[in-house]
């Protein structure tokens, strides 16, 4: 590995080292850190890069007390309390590894499956990902990981539809006419992105923002449609209706790159708007105005986000938004169109980097994170396989973001179940660890990064030597195959050897150290005469792949697993979209920013709040048959009558009543994809009294 990791000296004792922000988030920003005598004194954004243009989010702006965090964890920790006291004594790194591969060996004597990884985005890197772990799990024989907290059902309804997770240059949405940010708070989540819509709005483009809450995005767009969570199919597909009654169609684009049209055309001939305004809960006049501006404004585009997939139809209902781009032809121009996620134009190497090879001809059982709850309570089966012994948790916070929480909380608990947790700071789900192995964070490590909002590769140099005691991921599992026994050579791969592999020759490796970014050769307008990368090389209105499994091939409208008012007993819809300056579960911490928030919030309508006797800064209750959490309440015009808001994702332990919103959410999964669906909640809420 290189052992200079300053790209340049700013005196004699500052230099400046290129990174790239590691946090789930589609804007991948490349950071400049600069450094004096070896502490980390500022992180700024890339001027350099095009898409960062020297522009960071409050909340990585904040880095640097991130990392130097007081309780920042800066030795490996072994438990001496009782399961979840949050109680630890310090260990050493060899005593700490010995311990834990003794476990796993005798675990993975019996059946290696009984072991579970669990992990996501906490970093977005190639590398501190999924790489080493990737190699050691495979290597072990553990059972596999769905990873399907965030996306899933987004990324099958795109793939079935567009074939891949891939749509529009973000940078071309400056152009467009007309853009519709459709289930995406972009102030809050997208902020690079907005500052393009900015743009085109300076040049005269509308904006129209779909979305259950009047979010930051939804006051500076034209308008607002604030429809119910779960009915963004209906939507689209009443869009698809007034389309064709005035055909606003591009009829040669439909028939040279499309697949099943008339199929689509007679499933959304069903949608009239005034059945989808029922459905979706607002104006008839809306709908209509709306498919009026996109059937006849050009270039339009859509900026879809993953807000709105979280419910049970939600792979159909991108599949449903999806279609849309394909027939007025906005793909022909290069700000037309639709991004989701680029993700998929990214020739990432996954089994170089990650070795399923290493499995050597087993094939593990598969467990879903988003029912995570469920299976650590499930006893050994032969449907299920052996029951979880043990559990390695890496970038993720699963107590505090996995949905229903009491289940999650109960497995954690159990006495049997032997848990190891890789973090940077005593999270709510380190507290129920058997064992802590502090982490670096991204100013201390190698790292590579594909993004899903843009078409550029980053490269993340370390700018500091790890805090404490902390080692990268990769290190430690390379330090765990060690204990193992793993001789294979692979597990001596340094983290730099890492990087170099993950794109291959796709990227040239110099450009990324010189410049630390590199971009995607990608045409400007990708599919403007298809070649889409479905099976047919077109845009899949008609799935036959779906259609093969026995689902209906069509996109369509599948209303929630729990509607709001259906049930008297929690007659509101919940939603739980992130705070501001968080980012799922991080940054809860970091004081600042906490100081911003100030405490988790239950966004209501006064419709709702009025006959409950809630009035804003009253503390109140929300449950339903799963659980409850405690909140205040802000009576607000930012949630629609009927729809609450539970900002997220609060660490339990720093909210009142030492619980989060996540206690309510259930662990059904999607239509496509096997996702959670968070957005998909029914609850009551209460006022409390004031002494409660
Ligand atoms: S969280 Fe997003 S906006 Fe903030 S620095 Fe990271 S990539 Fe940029």
């Amino acid at each position: 590995m290189s052992p200079e990791p300053v790209i340049f000296h700013d005196s004699l004792n500052t230099t400046t080292v290129r990174g790239a922000c590691p946090h789930d988030c589609p804007d991948t920003c490349a950071l400049l850190t600069t450094v004096e005598n070896g502490v980390a004194i500022r992180v700024q954004g890339d001027p350099q890069h095009r898409h960062t243009d020297g522009v960071l989010c409050a909340k990585v702006s904040r880095y640097t007390e991130r990392s130097y965090h007081p309780e920042r964890l800066l030795q490996p920790l072994r438990r001496s309390g009782p399961k979840g006291s949050g109680q630890f004594e310090p260990v050493s790194w060899d005593l700490a590894l010995s311990s834990i591969a003794q476990r796993l060996q005798t675990l993975a004597a019996h059946d290696p499956q009984s072991i579970l990884p669990y992990s996501y985005a906490g970093t977005m890197g190639q590398v501190q990902g999924e790489a080493m772990a990737g190699r050691f799990f495979h290597r072990l024989g553990a059972s596999l990981l769905e990873r399907t907290i965030c996306a899933a059902a987004g990324a099958a309804g795109l793939t079935y539809t567009l074939g891949a997770k891939v749509g529009m240059k973000v940078e071309h949405f400056a152009e467009s006419k007309l853009i519709l940010i459709w289930g995406s708070n972009s102030i809050g989540s997208n902020l690079h992105f907005w500052r393009l819509a900015q743009k085109a709005k300076r040049d005269g483009a509308r904006l129209v923002c779909i979305d259950p809450r009047r979010t930051e995005t939804a006051d500076k767009c034209h308008e607002h449609i604030a429809l119910k969570p779960g009915t963004d199919a209906a939507l689209a597909l009443a869009l698809m209706h007034e389309l064709i009654r005035h055909d606003w169609l591009d009829h040669d684009y439909i028939e040279r790159y499309t697949l099943g049209w008339e199929a689509l055309r007679e499933r959304a001939l069903q949608w009239p708007p005034e059945r989808a305004a029922a459905v979706c809960g607002v104006p008839v006049q809306q709908i209509t105005e709306l498919a009026r501006a996109y059937g006849t404004t050009q270039p339009a585009a859509i900026r879809l986000n993953y807000g709105m997939q979280r419910v049970r139809g939600g792979g159909n209902a991108v599949r449903a938004v999806a279609c849309l781009p394909a027939l007025i032809g906005a793909w022909r121009q290069r700000s037309g169109g639709l991004l989701m996620s680029s993700t998929g134009h990214f020739p990432v190497n996954t089994a170089a980097l990650q070795r399923p090879d290493l499995l050597a001809g087993r094939t593990p059982r598969t467990l879903n994170m988003s029912t995570l709850g469920n299976d650590l309570l499930r006893q050994a089966s032969p449907e299920f396989g052996p029951q979880v012994q043990a559990l390695i948790v890496y970038n993720s916070n699963p107590l505090a973001v996995a949905p229903e929480s009491a289940k999650v909380l109960q497995g954690f608990a159990r006495e049997d179940l032997f848990t190891v947790v890789l973090e940077h700071f005593q999270t709510d789900t380190a507290d129920y660890a058997d064992f802590i192995l502090p982490a670096t964070t991204q100013l201390e490590h190698w790292d590579i990064h594909s993004t899903y909002g843009h078409t550029d590769v980053l490269l993340n140099r370390p700018a500091i030597a790890p805090v404490g005691q902390a080692r990268s991921n990769t290190d430690i599992f390379r330090g765990l195959a060690a204990h193992m026994g793993f001789t294979d050579a692979c597990f001596a791969d340094d983290d730099e050897t890492l990087c170099r592999s993950a794109f291959g020759d796709a990227i040239e490796f110099e450009t990324l150290l010189a410049k630390g970014h590199a971009t995607l050769a990608i045409p400007e307008a990708p599919y403007a005469q298809g070649g889409f990368p479905t099976p047919s090389g077109r845009c899949e209105f008609f799935s036959p792949a779906l259609a093969a499994q026995g689902l209906d091939g069509l996109p369509e409208h599948l209303p929630n697993y729990e509607p709001g008012g259906s049930d008297p007993r929690h007659p509101l819809a919940m939603i739980s979209p992130p705070a501001r300056n968080f980012l799922n579960s991080t940054f809860v911490n970091v004081k600042s920013l906490r100081a911003i928030e100030v405490e988790p919030v239950l966004e209501l309508h006064a419709d709702d709040a009025d006959p409950r006797g809630i009035r804003s800064g009253d503390m109140v209750r929300v449950f339903n048959d799963r659980g409850e959490y405690r909140c205040r309440a802000e009576v607000s015009s930012r949630a629609r009558p009927g729809v609450v808001n539970g900002m997220g994702i609060w660490w339990r332990k720093l909210g009142p009543s030492g619980t989060n919103v996540n206690e309510v959410t259930s662990q059904h999964l999607t239509d496509l994809g096997r996702g959670p669906v968070f957005y998909d909640c029914r609850v009551q809420v209460a006022a409390l009294a004031a002494d409660a």
